[in-house]
């Protein structure tokens, strides 16, 4: 750090966040299997939006996206005067920390939670307070006991990455009910479209006051690279939230392609049922090799090994095929793998390299 020149307090405490790697020194078939995203792509009608959309790069975009909340609106049944879009749920959770939370105050989230609560606290100056997790899974009571009176953001992942595990939306309610008057309960959905008649927490969201919900195009949509995401709240915390929103946050391309994306119901269906069955033939090959899981409702799997150094040796037998998965140990989770689900040939490739793999740790 800089003598003089400091950035705010906080920020150097931010250890940077590293994607899932994609690249193996001197291979080129490799399967990247460490950023759950979706192993079909973007889909056809966003594909053929992203090349519609060349055609306007010398036009701002509009300000109010008003279209793709209209459309999501629709897809979702939702009311589109509350919702507000940004470039990946990312950016939401960051205008939720610079809005309401700073120096004094404090974040708080689960245990194994995603790693952007933290960052985004401490680049808005606040305090991240961690809430132990019970077999994996987000804990009610865990959290309702790490509450303060300086708590003023609840972030909890349902479904969660990187453990899988969801809870019922009656504790999600519960969580909301409990919460000190101050504090706002922000449930990310990143996952929500996989877990089978979940809302993500809609329906919470239009009875209370105290309830965000954060969304995204990068996983079911198959639009990582795109950068879309999208938060449905009460008035009032949209209202903050598009303070803190620059007005060209989205570019024609983003919002254009994303439109497209939520209209593509075939790609929508193959990739959902795709998912759910080579989901469960994952994990129920990994259980039969003697590598436990938990019921995953997202598109990976967290496969548990004996130790952190068997997980080391079995994602290092899988690199040396060709599959790159995700270690987890920045999730204080070292003796486990997160599988993204891919096609039907990297699943069996991936069974079939942890299989002999196993047989060697007999
Ligand atoms: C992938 C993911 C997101 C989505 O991030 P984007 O910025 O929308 O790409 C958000 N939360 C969790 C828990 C995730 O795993």
């Amino acid at each position: 750090m800089h003598k003089h020149i400091r950035p705010q307090p906080g920020i150097m405490d931010i250890a940077l966040y590293r994607g899932g790697s994609s690249k193996i020194a001197g291979r080129d078939d490799v399967v990247k299997l460490s950023s759950n995203e979706n192993p079909f792509g973007a889909g056809d009608l966003a594909r053929q939006a992203y090349a519609r959309a060349g055609h306007d790069l010398h036009r701002y975009p509009p300000t109010d996206h008003a279209n793709l909340r209209a459309a999501l609106a629709g897809h979702f049944g939702l009311d589109a005067t509350r919702i507000i879009c940004g470039a990946g749920s990312d950016e939401i959770i960051s205008f939720l920390c610079q809005a309401y939370a700073g120096p004094g105050d404090e974040v708080l989230y689960s245990q194994h939670g995603f790693l952007m609560y933290r960052i985004s606290a401490l680049a808005a100056g606040a305090t991240p307070v961690v809430a132990a997790e019970r077999d994996r899974t987000t804990d009610v009571d865990a959290l309702l006991a790490a509450v303060s009176e300086r708590t003023r953001l609840v972030f909890i992942a349902n479904p969660n990455n990187p453990t899988g595990t969801m809870i019922p939306l009656e504790d999600v309610a519960r969580l909301a009910k409990g919460l000190p008057k101050q504090a706002l309960l922000v449930l990310d959905g990143a996952y929500a479209e996989y877990a089978e008649g979940y809302d993500g927490g809609a329906a919470l969201v239009d009875t209370r006051q105290n309830v965000v919900m954060t969304r995204t195009f990068s996983k079911l949509f198959g639009l990582g690279g795109l950068r879309v995401g999208w938060g449905y709240g009460p008035q009032h915390v949209i209202d903050v939230l598009n303070r803190v929103r620059g007005p060209f946050n989205l570019s024609n391309v983003q919002l254009d392609v994303a439109e497209a994306a939520l209209g593509d119901a075939a790609h929508i269906a193959r990739s959902l049922s795709e998912n759910a069955r080579l989901r469960d033939w994952l994990a129920e090959k990994l259980n039969a090799l003697g590598v436990a899981t938990d019921l995953s409702l997202a598109n990976f799997v967290l496969a548990r090994f004996r130790d952190a150094e068997q997980a080391a040796a079995c994602n290092a037998a899988l690199m040396a095929e060709g599959l790159i998965v995700r270690q987890v140990e920045s999730y204080g989770l070292p003796h486990a793998l997160r599988i993204t689900v891919g096609d039907e040939s990297a699943c069996r490739r991936v069974a079939h390299v942890i299989g002999a793999f196993m047989e060697t740790q007999r």
